[in-house]
């Protein structure tokens, strides 16, 4: 087999002008400008971040199989490396090559990559190789990796953002109520919000586990918007309600910061949901950084990569719950003894009733059977390949031009 064809497509939703961004910390919430944990700065997000889009990588074969990988943040600059470089180093190659081809690729971006947008575009085109290996042997990729290894897959209820109390407690009993055990919750406040923003985050969390009892495993999310010491006092406080994790409380080359918190509570720390690579991922395990890890396989290098990555991480006893849901996250789970649960998106009831019409997103127009969680379990993904089917004609209408 030989690849005779590679095309890398932005897409975005415009729509996104409209949308309202929940009051949460981020990273760039030490800046007024960028920060909306108030809720009267709803654009700040989106000030940084830019309008958020998917690239969608297709690569095409002499064998009449089209592979399929995508990747999202950097789209402009992933379709750039695609188009100009990686292009060149897979048109002509055979696809099953995979460990051969990543190997040149990432040496061939060294100079411009290592991290950020050259491993994402390479992420890409990885998953869009593991996707016609799929297709050439008929078979869904958990099968090719050697899974499954269950036949359904757990899944955590991501989202919970604090708009007020009395939401967060409805959204929450909403999900226990649907069949999830776990949840996963966002903290609106950092440093900047000093004390009284310490105890409204308690709030948060106290809050939830009113709700939802104690048989229900609780993470919360700070978004790497902590310094070292808010972290340390914030998990210190958070301890008496016996959380799953607390994920990304500083940025993610504050390596030692993150074994110090660690170090500085029983609160499991997670991260590494911004790393890239092996050799990323291993100085995490290696310097004690976290509890659980958490690639994204977008972005730490594709499907070959992550394999790495687990391996690494199952040997250090430290489980891999990847970030975000998408299809190629499920088949890797689903292949894995190391990767208990996915994340997963449900939308609560609360934020369905105050839209007029259900938002349409190129992600559902686009990528035809989403999956769909039935009393927090996701059944193994449908179809062959890395289960990534388009849907050409909306690809084409959400396809953002000049980029
Ligand atoms: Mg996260």
């Amino acid at each position: 087999m030989e690849i005779t064809d590679i095309s890398a497509t932005n897409v975005s939703t415009e729509s996104w002008g409209e949308f309202v961004e929940f009051p949460l910390v981020t990273v760039m919430s030490g800046y007024d400008e960028y920060n909306n944990a108030a809720g009267d700065n709803p654009q700040a997000r989106r000030k940084w971040m830019g309008p958020v889009g998917d690239v969608v990588v297709e690569i095409e074969t002499d064998a009449g199989i089209t592979g399929v990988g995508h990747g999202n943040w950097a789209t402009g600059a992933i379709k750039t490396i695609v188009d100009e470089t990686l292009s060149k180093l897979v048109v002509g190659r055979d696809p099953t090559e995979r460990e051969r081809l990543w190997d040149i690729m990432y040496r061939a971006t060294i100079p411009f990559g290592r991290k950020g947008a050259a491993i994402e575009a390479i992420s890409a085109v990885d998953l869009a190789l593991w996707d016609i290996a799929g297709k050439a042997a008929d078979k869904p990729v958990y099968e090719l990796l050697g899974g499954p290894v269950s036949d359904e897959i757990p899944c955590y209820a991501s989202n919970l953002h604090p708009v007020d109390l009395e939401t967060l407690e409805r959204e929450a009993i909403e999900y226990v109520e649907n069949g999830f055990d776990a949840v996963k919750l966002r903290f609106q406040y950092g440093p900047e919000a000093g004390r009284a923003g310490m105890r409204k985050n308690e709030a948060v969390v106290e809050t939830v586990r009113d709700a939802v009892g104690h048989d229900i495993a609780i993470a919360g999310d700070a978004y790497m918007g902590w310094s070292v010491r808010y972290a340390k006092k914030m998990c210190k406080r958070l301890e008496k309600f016996d959380l799953a994790w607390v994920e990304e409380p500083v940025i993610p080359d504050n390596i030692d910061g993150y074994a110090e918190i660690r170090d500085a509570t029983d609160v499991p720390i997670s991260g590494g949901e911004h790393e890239f690579t092996r050799w990323g991922h291993e100085e995490l395990l290696e310097r004690g950084a976290v509890d659980i890890l958490q690639p994204d396989v977008h972005r730490c290098g594709g499907l070959t990569e992550l394999l790495r990555i687990d391996a690494l991480a199952s040997a250090h006893n430290v489980p891999v719950i990847p970030h975000s849901g998408t299809n190629p996250h499920l088949h890797f789970i689903a292949a894995s003894t190391n990767a208990p649960m996915a994340e997963y998106f449900p939308i609560p009831q609360w934020y369905q009733d105050q839209q007029d019409e259900k938002d349409s997103t190129y992600a559902d127009a686009i990528y035809a059977n989403p999956p769909d969680a039935t009393d927090g379990v996701l059944e193994l993904p449908d179809g062959v390949g890395l289960s990534s089917q388009l849907n050409h004609s909306a690809l084409e209408s959400y396809a953002v031009d000049d980029q």
